[in-house]
This record gives C-alpha cells, structure tokens and sequence, in this order.
C-alpha cells in the first residue's frame, strides 16, 4: 500500500480533524537543530506563552510531544503520591478512564458517577466530597467527546477550590472550541491535545499549570514514576536550556501556526452557532441526540435510527460520499454515530455537504426522516 491510498476521504470525525494548507506548509520547511540552536527555547517558550494568554491561564504551559492520553497520564504520575486519596469525576467513557491512570500512580480513589447523559450535577457532587473527602487531587473531564457533551466545568473548578482539592481537566476536545479561563476558574492543571479543535497534526500534548500546581510539582517529595510522565523536567528548561528529549521541531511550529491563525472569540462564536445547527438540523428530522443537555459545541452525538448498523453508514459515507465520521465505542458501541464540528471541520460547506451525504445515506437505507438535515441546517444558517 502506497500513501495515496491514505488519502481522498473527509475527515469529519471528533478528531484528528482537518489541518488546512498554512498548518501542512509548515510541516515541508527545513528548520535549525532543536538541541543545538537556543533560538528555539525561545520559539518553543513563545508558543507555550501564546496558549498560556489563549487560555487565560498565570502559570506555565509545557508542550510534550505525544497524543492527547500522554498529558493525561503525566499530569496522574507527576501529582499523585503513593497513597493520596483521589476523586474521579465521571460521566462518561474519559472521565472513568482517567481513574485507572489514577490508580496506576498509586492513589486511593473515590468515584463520583453522574449520569451518562447530562452535564455533573454540582450539588450531588459537593453532597459527595463532603461525604467521602477530603481529597488531594479531582479528575474530570471539560467535554466528554464520546457522548457529546460538556461538563460545568467553571463552577466545577471553584468548588474543588472551595475544597482545597487540586483540579486536573481534560480539555482535550474542548479547548478552541469551547471557552476556557482557567485563572478564574480556578482551575489547577489542564490539558489539551493538537489534533482537535486546534487542528494541528497528531503528536503534541499541552499541560498547562496554575500557580499553586507548580508549587505542589516544586515541592513534590516522592520520585515520580516514569521518565516521560515527568512533569517536574520541565520546570528548569528555560533556565537550563535543556529538554530531556528532542523537540518535534516541526510539530511545534505547525502547532504554534495553527494557533496564530485561530481568531478566538470568531472561533467559539462560530462553533456555538454551527453546532446549535447540526443539533437542531438533526432533532428536526426526528432523531434523538445522546446528551439530554449540557451539549457540546465541538462535537454531536446522535443515536443511530434503529436497525441501522453503524459499520453500513460509515462504509456508504467512505464509499459514495468519501467521508468519515465517528462511531461509538465501550458502551456506546453500535448505538451512536459522531460528528466532529471542531477546529477546521467547523464551517458551514463541510457540515452543509455531509448533513447532504447523510441524507443520501438515510433515504437509501430506508430510514425515514421528518426532515432533510441538510434542508433544515441551510435555513438555520441562513
Ligand atoms: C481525543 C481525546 C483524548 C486523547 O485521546 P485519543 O487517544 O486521541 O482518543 C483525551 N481526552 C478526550 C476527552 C479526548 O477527546
């Protein structure tokens, strides 16, 4: 098999999304030695500063090169000691996740299971934390992408701090997308990823750390586990000059191009409208929509009409319309199709010309609609 045969299909999936021309051209240039050349320090402290402002955070932004789960876990193995109680927020398929990485680092955890369906409910949580705390640290997840939604994570982030228990957030689908303001919020340590709604190629993981999480890193007395997962090699690299391994040189400046091309208020004007859109486009049409609320911005999650094997819609987009979208999977397995509306996949034409293949796929399926999606989205956009 050759590359081309990795090309020709529209990536309209919850991530990796699409990356436009600016981003690749950025990845075909010939660039200094990231261990030789001091000026990149400087390009790489930039950038991290750049996300830092993006997301209002006043502490530190470190970029590790690895997917998305890499900050997960460094932020799990460089916060946790051997026997620190911790809470997992959890309703959905990422926010469980994250207690096994919990656990892997040596905590004792609590989990804290909201409904699969709806955003975590704040009195349930406090309810709980009173009741089974205290807690060092708290995982949850901003926006849970195999179901579509998105957890409160503002009043989240200040009840944790009401408890002195230390916030770790994953923003990996949602950052870009949904607005993030992490110092008055008052969250700890948050996490993001490239490939979603920064648009940017697969590989890089930001870990963006308060004031008072650098602090807990500093004075962090147990060796952490694991040399990637590392945390505390960052904090000295500006002053040292140093990296414990090889930047991704090119990863970094697509990255820090895809940022600089991101207008953020634009952005998340246009991913709230666009994704109100697909919503109703699809709920006008007679189709249920896995979140009962808290709806995401940067990806939609609908249930599958009944009868409809998810592997048949997919095969007939990738077929006839050369197109991709999400599917579900642990228990979502078979009962859901995804949308990704995040980063470069939000516009109008990419979203008009597959809610146009999905109607092709459900009228040939047999599958009755009360309305055309793509019908219903044009007018809504209009
Ligand atoms: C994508 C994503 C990650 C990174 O994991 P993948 O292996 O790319 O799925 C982590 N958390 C969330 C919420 C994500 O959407």
């Amino acid at each position: 098999m050759d590359k081309t045969q990795l090309q020709g299909l529209k990536v309209m999936s919850p991530g990796p999304t699409q990356i436009n021309k600016t981003v690749l051209n950025a990845l075909s240039e010939a660039y200094t030695n990231p261990d030789l050349d001091p000026k990149f320090v400087v390009y790489y402290k930039e950038t991290c500063d750049y996300f830092n402002r993006m997301i209002q955070n006043d502490g530190e932004t470190f970029l590790l090169t690895g997917e998305g789960i890499l900050g997960l876990e460094a932020a799990c193995a460089s916060f946790i000691e051997e026997g620190d109680r911790v809470l997992t927020i959890s309703n959905g398929i990422f926010g469980k996740g994250f207690e096994d990485f919990s656990k892997l680092y040596g905590a004792k955890t609590a989990l804290f299971e909201g409904d699969p369906r709806q955003g975590i409910d704040l009195e349930a949580l406090e309810m709980f934390i009173l009741n089974q705390g205290p807690f060092k640290l708290a995982t949850v997840v901003h926006c849970e992408t195999p179901s579509g939604l998105t957890n409160p994570i503002k009043e989240i982030g200040r009840l944790l701090r009401k408890y002195n228990i230390l916030s770790v957030v994953d923003s990996v689908s949602a950052i870009g997308g949904e607005e993030m303001d992490m110092a008055s919020w008052e969250l700890d340590v948050v996490l993001c990823a490239s490939q979603k709604a920064i648009s940017a190629p697969v590989g890089l993981t930001t870990v963006s750390l308060s004031k008072r999480a650098l602090q807990v890193l500093k004075e962090r007395q147990s060796p952490v586990r694991g040399f990637y997962n590392n945390l505390k090699l960052w904090l000295d690299y500006e002053e040292k000059q140093w990296f414990a391994y090889t930047q991704p040189i090119h990863l970094v400046v697509a990255f820090r191009t895809a940022l600089e091309q991101m207008e953020l208020e634009t952005s998340l004007k246009n991913h709230k409208a666009l994704a109100e859109a697909v919503r109703l486009s699809f709920t006008k049409a007679g189709l249920t929509l896995f979140a009962k609320s808290h709806y995401a911005n940067t990806v939609t999650t609908v249930m599958l009409p009944e009868g409809l094997d998810f592997s048949k819609l997919q095969d007939r987009l990738k077929t006839v319309h050369k197109t991709l979208i999400g599917g579900g999977f642990d228990f979502l397995e078979n009962k859901i199709f995804r949308i990704g509306h995040m980063g470069q996949n939000a516009t109008f034409e990419d979203l008009y010309d597959l809610l146009v293949a999905l109607d092709e796929c459900f009228n040939a399926f047999e599958v009755p609609l009360e309305a055309s999606l793509s019908t219903s989205f044009e007018a809504l956009m209009r």
